[in-house]
């Protein structure tokens, strides 16, 4: 499955690690479970183990299949170490099975494949050709969803990600997708998104320009106000930043909120706490995801916006999982959609 220099890359990621711990403040899955085990650490520690003979499969294997691929910890690592190649890494090695990541893959794209089935006798959106290029991901694909993005750029079939493959351990479709994704990245000026996991995922391929990647709202900014008909004029709207999103990128939104003329811009209580959906990881953790959830709804209950913004689709579904749970029912919508909708160019 790994070749020898993908498990040099590997060994050398896990010998990174300086043990420091930074890493278990930033985790959601540490700030409810309190066990290493469930952490980067403690899954390095245990992945170096088995590497050095010193711990058997069934030990690295006790505790470690509960992460949401959040990659906090990654971005907060001192040492730089990649850990979600770690994790793919360990999901390859561990469930090695193609059979059960392929059941893996149905059960964490379930929603989307229902929500391609509905929409199946939809005609798709028509893309015009252009030297930017939009990334959309499967779930506005998936809905057929049609903006004022299809218009403005290209769209030129990319494929998934592959986020989904690479964190179930599916190195094999994860490296298709990025190769396909690559080609068609190198030969455009630009390439907008509309989605935080997605963006993150092409980032991290390596072989791109990352000063390409761009967020839509970049490309608009300072030229958009409310219309006067929405219903969210002189409203209070909130940002939640999916953890996929850099701490730089979330600046630079909260300021494109904060010049839409006519809306009223507050900041979310804790804005970074995750929303503990995490695709798959509701379905398979339900327990742990909907302690995440209650923390984040205790957070918008004390914000108490009109309206919650954010950029990623299982942050969205995550969003309205959680408003539901705490009877609080504030509205959640995708940014692209919010600017679509309610919003007009001055
Ligand atoms: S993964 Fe990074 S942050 Fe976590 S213990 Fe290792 S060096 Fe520290
Ligand atoms: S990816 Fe997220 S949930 Fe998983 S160990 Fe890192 S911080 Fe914790």
């Amino acid at each position: 499955m790994f070749d020898e220099t993908q498990e040099k890359s590997i060994e050398k990621e896990l010998s990174k690690c300086s043990r420091c711990g930074l890493c278990l403040e930033n985790c959601p899955i540490y700030s409810i479970k309190k066990d290493e085990n469930n952490t980067s650490r403690g899954l390095i520690c245990k992945l170096s183990g088995y590497k050095k003979g010193i711990l058997t499969e069934k030990e690295v294997k006790k505790g470690l299949k509960i992460c949401l691929n959040c990659t906090k910890c990654k971005s907060g690592c001192p040492s730089l170490v990649d850990t979600t190649s770690v994790f793919a890494y360990k999901n390859a090695l561990l469930n090695p099975s193609l059979f059960s990541q392929r059941v893996f893959l149905i059960l964490k794209l379930l929603p989307l494949k229902l929500v391609y089935i509905l929409n199946f006798f939809k005609s798709k959106p028509k893309s015009k050709k252009s030297e930017i290029l939009y990334f959309k991901g499967c779930v506005a694909k998936a809905q057929h969803k049609k903006t004022y993005l299809d218009k403005l750029f290209f769209n030129p079939e990319f494929s998934c990600c592959g986020l989904p493959y690479l964190t179930s351990g599916d190195i094999k479709n994860y490296k298709k997708a990025k190769e396909k994704n690559i080609s068609l990245i190198n030969s455009a000026k630009l390439v907008v998104f509309d989605c935080a996991s997605c963006k993150k995922a092409v980032e991290e391929y390596g072989n791109t320009d990352k000063n390409k990647l761009l967020f839509f709202n970049d490309l608009i900014e300072n030229k958009i106000k409310i219309k006067d008909n929405s219903k969210y004029k002189n409203k209070t709207i909130t940002f939640h930043k999916p953890c996929h999103m850099d701490e730089n990128e979330f600046l630079k939104t909260e300021e494109f909120l904060k010049n839409i003329k006519g809306i009223n811009y507050k900041r979310l209580e804790n804005y970074s706490d995750c929303c503990g959906f995490g695709g798959s990881y509701f379905i398979f953790h339900p327990i742990i995801s909907t302690k995440i959830a209650l923390k984040k709804a205790k957070n918008i209950k004390i914000t108490n916006p009109d309206l919650i913004l954010t950029v990623c689709p299982s942050c969205t579904l995550g969003l309205r999982f959680n408003q539901l749970i705490s009877f609080n029912f504030k509205k959640t919508l995708e940014l692209r959609d919010f600017i679509d909708k309610e919003t007009e160019i001055k």
